[in-house]
């Protein structure tokens, strides 16, 4: 389906010369495999070489081009030593150093008594200038081979920035030339370069940079709108399958909320309300449910899941984890129980004592209800008829499963939960046109959730508090952040971690769940928490969504500064959910930067989940908002939610007329 045009851009980066198998690794993982990764792989800064100073006068510590005569060579005199050749400009001296150098490289170079210009870093030592292994070096007479100004990009261990000038070099020779795709009007309305006059732009950076150069801010358009059509062709096979009406009777919708144990908020019923009136008009619902933790969305997606049943269709609810799947199960058991209403739970094979009877069940119809993980969807799970699909943190699941839900039944409605509060812009690239229910409301009588900044000096201080709020009967979730780049040494920290406070507070009252677990052993873990036999949950990020033990009134996050604002926020919506007080202790590592200190402040001082998310996006950047990483997310490489969020809303009424 790829226009033959763009081959050049889709081939491998082992294409390249210098980028071998090896080479192409690190690549791949610094930007991708393909030419176009690399395209796509900006500077983010400027080498500067125009700096032409006399040695006497020169500012050291930075870029400088010497115009040099060579005085003479001083090989090392024993291994280990550098090689050193002294030159020399009407000013002073200065001695360029090369480690583990081939000395007929240096001798053909340098030759003495030839006049060169040398361009490197400039330092000084000990009052004697000193250039070590300058980048250029080159007889006077070819001084347009020193660039004035060179890109520098974002590295990773194994890659030189010379080598991806080199890369990128050549990559860009193989750039087509395209017929320009964008409105015309809009280009000269913003005044932007064509594509490729764009992208050769962007790869030979001037000073100052602003990042607003129009260049850059073309190349975002083309990323976002590119992104906007992908959302816009999965809504479009989403509606293309005609909807059905499922106008429900109220009979069970009625049952359940008889039964409750509390009133339903304002804005739970107006939720309701929205989705109901979706389910029943005839075109497929594709709502998305918004709502801070704690807001109750459970019990709204359970009303929907109930109006779908009424009609004699089928309802699931997707978790993305196995433990909350569980968790969700039991707590719908509960909530459905008074009424008698019967929910199965479908987690991976082997894993769920009744899977076959559940499985048979929602195949032959008898079971109108289902909890899950995306087992739910996959091969061996089928429905008689399934009419409405609830998926639980949506963003942690990619555009694909989103996709496969549609295909387990005829006309299916999704409706789509996340606790996450994400700003319109991130939802635009998220959902593109999803209708929004938001419960802006909490349930009466939740308490504001004292929250303190800890330096991580004072953790017996900490642990001796914990120790006091578990003697009083609280409960304590503790959380040791898992960082991917050193997962194994993060482990070891949260496991140190578990057993310092399983010796402050006595055998059988802590328990550690981190990912790497197995899943029973994790749900038993789980499981002793809730049932309040473990007092203290030490946990990497995996408490991050949905569990629910109102008992945990004390939240505690190591490295808080290490976890993106609406993350924290998750976290501290985890405790506050009984009638006790409760508190979060975000514990950092001093020396905190401005930003980090910014954002850390901003959390204790406010539990709006809104704003929280919007400074976050302010001050991070849309991926980390959403921890990009583990969700199914796109991370753009060219734009910038922040910067360019006007453009955002032209890609996305330009990708809604296809
Ligand atoms: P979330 O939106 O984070 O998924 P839940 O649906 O898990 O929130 O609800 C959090 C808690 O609030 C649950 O214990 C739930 O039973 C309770 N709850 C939900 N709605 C109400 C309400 N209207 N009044 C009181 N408590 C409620
Ligand atoms: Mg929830």
């Amino acid at each position: 389906m790829r226009p033959p045009v763009l081959y050049p851009l889709f081939a491998s980066l082992t294409a390249l010369k210098g980028v071998g198998p090896r080479m192409g690794a690190l690549y791949k993982k610094l930007c991708g495999e393909f030419v176009v990764d690399l395209l796509w792989h900006l500077p983010n800064g400027i080498v500067d070489r125009t700096y032409m100073p006399q040695l006497r006068t020169a500012e050291p510590n930075r870029t400088a081009t010497l115009r040099l005569r060579i005085v003479e060579h001083e090989p090392p005199s024993r291994r280990g030593l550098p090689y050193r050749i002294v030159a020399e400009d009407e000013t002073d001296q200065i001695t360029l150093t090369y480690f583990n150098a081939k000395g007929d490289y240096l001798t053909r170079t340098y030759a003495p008594g030839s006049e060169m210009l040398v361009s490197g870093q400039l330092e000084q030592y000990r009052s004697s200038w000193t250039m070590t292994h300058p980048d250029y070096a080159v007889p006077v007479d070819r001084a347009s081979e020193i660039p004035k100004y060179e890109p520098v990009y974002p590295l990773t261990a194994g890659l030189s920035n010379r080598m991806l000038q080199k890369a990128v070099a050549q990559a860009l020779t193989r750039v087509p030339d395209l017929p320009e795709w964008n409105d015309a009007a809009l280009i000269a309305r913003e005044g932007w370069p064509e594509w490729k006059p764009a992208l050769l732009t962007a790869h030979a950076p001037l000073p100052p940079l602003t990042g607003k150069e129009s260049h850059l801010r073309r190349l975002a358009y083309d990323e976002l709108l590119a992104d906007q059509l992908g959302l816009a062709i999965i809504r479009a096979h989403h509606k293309a399958s005609s909807g059905r009406s499922f106008k429900g009777t109220s009979a069970l919708t009625q049952a359940l909320e008889k039964t409750l144990p509390f009133t339903l908020t304002g804005g739970q019923r107006q939720a309701i309300a929205e989705i109901s009136a979706d389910m029943a008009a005839p075109k497929r619902m594709l709502r998305l449910l918004q709502g801070d933790v704690g807001s109750g969305k459970t019990v709204v997606a359970l009303m929907a899941m109930l109006q779908a049943a009424e009609t004699g269709s089928q309802a699931a609810l997707m978790a993305p984890t196995e433990i909350l799947a569980k968790q969700h199960h039991a707590t719908l058991s509960k909530l459905l129980a008074p009424a008698g209403i019967e929910i199965g739970l479908v987690v991976g094979k082997g894993r769920g004592g009744d899977r076959t009877k559940t499985l048979e069940a929602l195949a032959d119809g008898s079971l109108k209800l289902a909890v899950g993980t995306h087992a739910l969807f996959q091969d061996d799970t089928a429905f008689q008829d399934l009419g409405l699909a609830v998926i639980d943190e949506q963003h942690r699941f990619g555009v694909n499963q989103r996709l496969m839900l549609s295909d387990k039944g005829r006309g299916v409605d999704i409706l789509t939960m996340t606790a996450t509060p994400i700003p319109r812009t991130l939802s635009l690239t998220a959902y593109g046109d999803m209708d929004v229910s938001r419960l802006m409301d909490k349930p009466a009588g939740r308490q504001k959730i004292e929250t303190s900044l800890i330096d991580m000096v004072r953790l017996d201080e900490v642990i001796a508090g914990v120790k006091r709020q578990v003697s009083k009967g609280a409960q304590v979730y503790w959380v040791c952040p898992l960082i991917e780049e050193s997962e194994t040494v993060d482990l070891a920290a949260a496991t140190e971690r578990a057993e310092l406070l399983k010796q402050f507070l006595g055998p059988g009252k802590a328990g550690l769940v981190h990912g790497r677990m197995k899943a029973d052993e994790k749900d038993e873990t789980m499981r002793r928490f809730a049932d309040g036999e473990l007092k203290v949950l030490i946990a990497t990020t995996v408490i991050e969504v949905g569990v629910d033990v109102p008992n945990a009134t004390v939240m505690v996050v190591e490295h808080a500064e290490r976890f993106g604002l609406a993350q924290l926020h998750q976290l501290r919506g985890r405790v506050g959910r009984g009638a006790a007080r409760s508190h979060c202790l975000l514990m950092y590592q001093a020396p905190l930067g401005e930003t980090a200190k910014a954002r850390l402040t901003m959390l204790r001082e406010t539990d709006d989940g809104f704003a929280i998310a919007e400074e976050d996006l302010r001050l991070r950047g849309a991926g980390e908002l959403l921890g990009v990483r583990q969700s199914g997310l796109r991370e753009f490489r060219l734009a910038d939610l922040a910067r360019d969020k006007d453009l955002l809303d032209i890609a996305h009424d330009d990708a809604c007329v296809i």
